[in-house]
């Protein structure tokens, strides 16, 4: 799915013969960035780390508490208020950005590596998909800033009132694990744009490759404290940042659940601004109209199993009319050997480990209750590997899934695709809309009217068309309901980081 983000000059070049190899050349950084330095924390407490890959102790890195992000949120407003970042002309923060851009290409092998060890995904994936995508995300946005304009209102003779943008001051970013790069950029890109400074938390689960970003961020001349990162844990670190009285807006990928805490911080603090951008269980709906089930199951079947299904769009129920299931069904079946784990660290692998232990006992445990429920899991459903030491699941099917059964409803966020059968169009949106979320939807269909019909009345926030690879940075990604309120990417994401000022002129009409 994601992989369709780039708009790019092409894919990057791995210049690795041997990743095993160049693994244990990398250097891991593993204290906070706070103020243009590397610090460890306050108590001096750590936590430990392994990768998904083999289960082996990766790095102790930094745990955060509230001492430090004080520090760090401290630093950011000192930065944002002397304006060294947020004065800058446009053109020249423009420029700046895309430094920083070349530099993350410059970087791409290491990035990659980073983001492979701490989260298992392929290396060639975290190479020409997260790495390309970060890239293309911090130019899109350089590129962006010295082309928004402002406004005058239409207000009359007697006065003139312009409306203009600007930062809201420190932006708090708090991410998840499962595209690392690609979620901080989504965030850093449009409010470093804008000129704010940013307090960044990454999840704890992946916490190296946003302090090689931030090393580089520095080299790129990004003024000190204009960029900080704290790392720990979320109910630590996290919190203590949105619960933070200076910290202006609160940018969040995570958790349905953790995004409602958001919602709570901010009303127990300074009421800043919250956007959500939370889980998903996206429903599919393959009519009997649609004239390619091939297509449609390579194109589902990939994008189910991406990212070993930690995807919060990943196509999670596939609805199917009941007279094609059978056969959809075994087009599914088909594909599923192709996304076999393989060792993420092969340039060949296309489907990795699970981020961590306890995630991957929390998918088999789905899965378990999926077949206790009476689901017919017809492929995989298996830890694999397990003799690597790392965590793998294989790609696994249930057929005969009825809508309200636990993995109908519940984000499992591993590669788990549950069919459901369904007779007729009515019952199809019904099923689909009943789901406390709403981040995306697909519709396969050669019927033009039922097309946008159901694009209209499907509860989501980006609905797909014959196809469910489709995105690029120029258009929102952000869903409905308990999805969240947020919209990351396209030129809407710089609202979430400018407030309105208007300024009113009294004009003499008296000569
Ligand atoms: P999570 O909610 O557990 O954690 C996300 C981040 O929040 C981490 O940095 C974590 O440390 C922090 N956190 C956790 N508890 C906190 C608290 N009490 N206070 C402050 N911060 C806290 O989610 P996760 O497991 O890291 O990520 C997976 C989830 O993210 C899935 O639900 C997935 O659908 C969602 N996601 C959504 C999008 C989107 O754009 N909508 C994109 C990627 C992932």
């Amino acid at each position: 799915m994601i992989k369709y983000l780039i708009i790019f000059e092409g894919e990057l070049i791995m210049h690795i013969a041997n990743w095993h190899e160049y693994r244990n050349k990398i250097k891991l950084n593993n204290t906070h960035w706070i103020n243009g330095s590397f610090v460890e924390s306050k108590s001096g407490q750590t936590i430990d780390k392994q990768t998904p890959i083999d289960g082996k102790h990766l790095v102790s890195f930094a745990r955060g508490t509230k001492a430090d992000v004080d520090t760090a949120v401290a630093a950011a407003k000192k930065a944002f208020c002397s304006g060294i970042w947020s004065d800058l002309a446009p053109a020249k923060r423009k420029a700046i950005l895309l430094n920083f851009a070349k530099l993350i290409e410059d970087n791409c092998n290491e990035l990659a590596m980073l983001e492979t060890l701490d989260m298992g995904k392929p290396i060639s994936e975290s190479i020409n998909v997260d790495v390309s995508a970060t890239v293309n995300c911090f130019r899109y946005y350089a590129e962006a800033i010295d082309k928004v304009y402002g406004e005058v209102a239409p207000t009359g003779p007697d006065s003139f009132a312009y409306i203009i943008k600007q930062p809201v001051g420190v932006v708090g970013a708090i991410v998840p694990w499962n595209y690392p790069l690609i979620m901080t950029a989504w965030k850093l890109a449009p409010a470093l744009a804008a000129g704010n400074a940013v307090v960044l938390k990454p999840s704890e689960r992946s916490p190296l490759s946003a302090l090689k970003l931030a090393e580089l961020a520095k080299e790129a001349l990004i003024p000190d404290g204009v960029l900080n990162v704290v790392l720990g844990y979320g109910h630590e670190a996290g919190e203590a940042l949105a619960l933070h009285p200076d910290v202006n807006v609160l940018g969040f990928t995570g958790s349905t659940l953790t995004g409602k805490k958001m919602l709570a911080y901010s009303s127990q603090s300074n009421l800043k601004r919250i956007y959500n951008e939370l889980g998903g269980k996206s429903a599919v709906l393959v009519f009997n109209d649609y004239n390619n089930l091939e297509r449609a199951a390579a194109t589902l079947a990939g994008s189910m199993f991406y990212n070993q299904g930690q995807s919060c769009n990943a196509p999670s129920r596939i609805l199917v009319q009941e007279d094609i299931a059978d056969e959809m069904v075994k087009l599914l079946a088909k594909r599923a050997p192709l996304h076999q784990p393989a060792d993420p660290l092969l340039p060949t692998t296309g489907m990795g480990a699970m981020v961590d232990q306890k995630h991957m006992e929390r998918v088999l445990a789905y899965i378990e209750t999926g077949n206790k429920n009476g689901a017919e899991c017809i492929v995989g459903g298996k830890r694999a590997l397990s003799d690597s030491g790392g965590y793998y699941i294989e790609p696994t099917i249930f057929d005969k899934v009825t809508p309200n059964m636990t993995i109908a409803q519940e984000e499992i966020f591993g590669p788990v695709l549950s069919v459901i059968r369904f007779k007729t169009e009515a019952e199809a949106l019904q099923i689909a809309n009943a789901s406390d979320y709403g981040l995306q939807a697909g519709i396969w269909s050669n019927d033009v009217s039922r097309i946008h019909r159901l694009a209209r009345k499907l509860q989501a926030g980006t609905v797909h068309v014959n196809q469910f690879d489709g995105d690029n940075i120029t258009v929102p990604f952000g869903g409905v309901k308990q999805s969240g309120n947020g919209r990351d990417k396209s030129l809407h994401a710089l609202d979430k980081y400018t407030e309105l000022k208007t300024v009113w002129l009294q004009i003499n009409t008296d000569n």
